[in-house]
């Protein structure tokens, strides 16, 4: 998956998303996809659980998650 931290709103839809769908929960510290602000940038990186599934960029509004072409990327 890509972040790209310019056009994220900090909103994480993407956590609930990747936690309602994997652990049948909406809880973002059960998210595979972990947000961390860093200045005034939110950053995101992809724990080696995820698989990929791009629902997290289904549910961005965003549109600031991407499936990286190949699958299995981890960029920030
Ligand atoms: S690609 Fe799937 S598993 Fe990975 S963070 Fe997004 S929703 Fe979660
Ligand atoms: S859903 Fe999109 S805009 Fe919201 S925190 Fe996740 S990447 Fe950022």
């Amino acid at each position: 998956m890509i972040h790209h931290a310019e056009s994220c709103a900090g909103c994480r839809n993407c956590q609930l998303a990747c936690s309602l769908f994997h652990e049948g929960e909406c809880n973002p510290s059960l998210s595979r996809v972990v947000l961390e602000m860093r200045g005034v940038a939110m950053t995101a990186s992809f724990l080696p659980e995820c698989d990929e599934c791009a629902r997290c960029a289904a549910h961005c509004p965003y549109g600031a998650m991407e499936a990286s072409k190949g699958g299995g990327e981890m960029r920030r």
